[in-house]
């Protein structure tokens, strides 16, 4: 039978949505709530049909924001009745050791969500206010929670234990958990699909490479090594965060220019990467354009992007002991043929080559013919990902 079922992804002032009939997987309209909270009014855009629209609603809070959502699909004729909704999945960013995959949110979840709250403070709190908003708008409507770390839980001990005391793992949950898990896991089942291959019989390196940017190594469809670690500011450079960095950097700058811990952490975070190392864009278009006028900084910034994601193939193809799929993704990876292009120069030793042309084309395949992995661009969709289980589960 077919059920509409909701994505619903709170941020700190911000709510994206998408509304999908299943199991056909049409979507039916598509928003964002933008500055929640910084004013008595916030900016709604939305999509439906071909139509897009950008408009101020009165509120400021995200319990508002659904209200009016609610009301908005009525009105719209989306829904003819709220029961229509069959149910609404929730991206939430950390589901701990406690979340192996997507869950039913019934209060013992819901309360297992806040206390994760811990270990992401900036996510897990502005996602259950999402969870709590709905539950109250809908009290019958069944909700699903969708982790970004559920993915990586197949990982061994052996690559998400840090060389720290064990006792910080075992008392304070310091770990690798990795983040990203939804889109690395729809991307690789997308390429399974494309190259109507079993998934259970490839070795995949993920590379969702966007403003946040991790990478992944799957086998058997099953996340083995991930970039992201305790917390998304591991691994790779990213736009504004500075991935991998000597440890001892930490207190030594904070000694040296008497930063707190939080400042240090503000500086590691929005400070750095991209931003940090050009010192005028966190945005890859406006490196690229800025490098192609010689900018010798935006050109150093893309080599050491380029490099780290290269050396993580390199790494990621040992852990796996070979490789057969190589995906790009995210704002980055589906849109920059330089970026892609100068990642794969001098992999032939993988059997990693690209074909100029196709690459340009942002073609779904950019492997060239003498490339013996399968180099591919795939359009990641978190959303739909949270659809489907959401539709699974209930
Ligand atoms: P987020 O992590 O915020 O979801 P996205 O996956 O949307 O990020 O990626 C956004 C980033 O993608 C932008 O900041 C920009 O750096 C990059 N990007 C988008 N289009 C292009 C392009 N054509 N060329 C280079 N970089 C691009």
């Amino acid at each position: 039978m077919a059920s509409k079922i909701m994505s619903i992804n709170a941020g700190s002032s911000s709510l994206k949505f998408q509304l999908f009939e299943m199991p056909e997987e049409v979507l039916l309209v598509k928003g964002l709530f933008e500055r929640i909270g910084l004013e008595d009014e916030m900016i709604f855009s939305y999509s439906i049909k071909d139509a897009k629209v950008k408009t101020s609603v009165k509120g400021k809070s995200h319990e508002e924001a659904i209200n009016f959502l609610l009301h908005f699909l009525l009105e719209r004729k989306v829904l003819t009745s709220l029961d229509e909704l069959s149910g609404v999945g929730h991206r939430v960013a950390h589901g701990g050791e406690d979340f192996k995959t997507s869950s039913l949110v019934d209060s013992c979840a819901l309360q297992k969500i806040k206390d994760l709250g811990k270990l992401a403070p900036l996510h897990n709190p502005v996602n259950v206010v999402g969870i709590e908003a709905l539950q109250k708008d809908l009290p019958d409507c069944p909700q699903v929670a969708v982790f970004d770390t559920s993915f990586h839980q197949t990982m061994e001990a052996k690559n998400y234990v840090y060389p720290l005391p064990y006792r910080f793992y075992e008392e304070d949950s310091v770990r690798r958990y990795g983040f990203h898990g939804t889109s690395h896991q729809f991307v690789a089942a997308e390429a399974a699909n494309y190259l109507e291959k079993p998934i259970e019989s490839m070795k995949i390196i993920s590379c969702h490479l966007g403003n946040g940017a991790s990478i992944c190594g799957i086998k058997d469809g099953k996340s083995v090594i991930t970039s992201m670690g305790f917390t998304p500011l591991a691994g790779l450079m990213m736009g504004t965060r500075c991935g991998d960095i000597d440890p001892s950097i930490i207190p030594f700058l904070q000694n040296e220019k008497n930063l707190s811990a939080s400042d240090m952490d503000k500086l590691m975070n929005a400070e750095s990467g991209f931003k940090g190392v050009t010192d005028f864009s966190s945005d890859t278009r406006d490196i690229i354009s800025e490098a192609e006028k010689g900018n010798e900084r935006a050109k150093l910034a893309l080599d050491m992007f380029a490099g780290r994601v290269k050396q993580t193939i390199g790494a990621y193809a040992a852990e796996l002991d070979g490789v057969d799929v190589l995906i790009f993704t995210a704002g980055i990876g589906e849109n920059s043929a330089v970026i892609r292009e100068m990642i794969c120069q001098d992999l032939t030793f993988f059997g990693i080559a690209i074909d100029q042309d196709q690459n340009q084309k942002n073609s779904r395949r950019i492997s060239s013919a003498a490339s013996s992995v399968e180099v591919l661009v795939v359009e990641t969709n978190e959303e739909l990902m949270i659809v489907r289980d959401t539709f699974h589960l209930i």
